[in-house]
């Protein structure tokens, strides 16, 4: 960094950024930012947008991520500051996944690099609920790029879970599949929702609760949004309502037992079940091993996602993707606990959070 490259803040008051200290307990943190290292940028954060991740670390904390901790992982801004070698000039406006592989770990080795053994809170862009966020210069060198200009910034900044959704529907075996169920209706379901009903899946259905959410899934291409609390909320019930024998993929976006347990009874014999949605550390859940052997089933995990995922979900919002329903609002970063209650509460799908707003 060469002295004078880095732009003052112009802001009444000292920039700050939410850490969240013990689960369920945030701190405003005033700080400038360091002198960005070799390759590193500091970005100016336009916009953060929450995400389910962030509130469930915000309530019990995180098996990669060790407290105290900066929060929020989907961003664009401006640069701030650039260090020596890095591969944006100051002011340009960015947009940027928050980790990338290291390239010399097993799974690396092995071209898993959404599996990547060393991706963890210490090497991720982390803490984009703030006015500035360090991006570290592996990530600045694979996984930032230009914003283009016709992108509005809080549906860029969808960048992040819009590569960890392209990274799962590669993972499944599309050909020859009539109909899909997503458990689930929050942003990440719905833009699976999106990206089916764009690869030409015949019929897409989302189950969850919540109409803004449901109508939002209907807005992004899929073809039947229902109602779980219209069915018992049994989501095997919900969705042999629309397919009786069963789709033929179920994609759980849930992240909780039961609604694991559900994608695998509700699937169709010969059907293949994407587990998304991330369980508290710990937890086992039942298979019904009659149904796997005589049913044929297979059942798959996805997580993350790697660098050329996260190129082509940029193409993706680039050429015609229109996620900008996901944003059902925005919030000044001073109020970002109220965000976290407005998610749990499903008032929401998501909020662009903006630092330096007086709201
Ligand atoms: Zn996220
Ligand atoms: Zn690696």
């Amino acid at each position: 960094m060469k002295p004078g490259g880095q732009r003052h803040l112009a802001r009444e008051c000292m920039p700050s950024r939410a850490v969240l200290v013990a689960p369920g307990q945030l701190e405003f943190q005033a700080g400038e930012p360091p002198p960005p290292a070799a390759g590193e940028l500091i970005v100016g954060v336009e916009v953060a947008l929450t995400c389910g991740t962030d509130l469930k670390t915000f309530r019990r904390g995180h098996p990669k991520i060790a407290l105290p901790s900066p929060l929020g992982h989907e961003f664009t801004g401006r640069v701030l500051a650039a260090g020596e070698g890095a591969p944006f000039r100051v002011g340009a406006p960015v947009v940027v996944a928050p980790s990338a592989p290291c390239g010399a770990c097993p799974s690396c080795a092995r071209g898993d690099e959404s599996l990547c053994d060393r991706i963890d809170g210490s090497t991720m862009a982390w803490g984009a609920f703030a006015d500035w966020i360090r991006v570290p210069a592996p990530i600045a060198r694979r996984n930032a790029f230009l914003r283009p200009a016709a992108l509005a910034p809080a549906v860029a900044a969808l960048l992040e879970p819009l590569s960890c959704v392209v990274n799962g529907v590669d993972r499944l075996d599309l050909h020859r599949v009539e109909a899909a169920v997503i458990l689930g209706a929050g942003p990440i379901g719905l833009m699976f929702a999106a990206l089916l009903a764009r690869r030409g899946v015949p019929r897409v259905a989302v189950v969850g609760r919540h109409a803004l959410r449901l109508e939002t899934a209907l807005r992004l291409g899929a073809h039947a949004a229902i109602d779980l609390g219209a069915h018992g909320d049994d989501a095997v019930r919900a969705m042999r309502s629309a397919f009786p024998h069963g789709p033929c993929v179920v994609i759980e976006c849930v992240g909780r037992p039961d609604a694991w347990t559900a994608a695998m009874a509700g699937v169709r014999k010969g059907g293949e079940v994407l587990l998304y949605g991330g369980c508290a550390a710990g937890t086992m859940v039942p298979l019904d091993a009659r149904r796997m052997h005589y049913d044929g089933l297979t059942l798959k995990g996805a997580f993350h996602f790697s660098p050329s995922d996260v190129r082509r979900a940029l193409d993706l919002l680039t050429s015609g993707l229109d996620l900008a329903p996901l944003i059902t609002g925005s919030l000044p970063l001073a109020r970002l606990e109220d965000a976290f209650a407005a998610m749990a509460s499903g008032a929401c799908i998501k909020l662009a959070i903006l630092p330096g707003d007086a709201g």
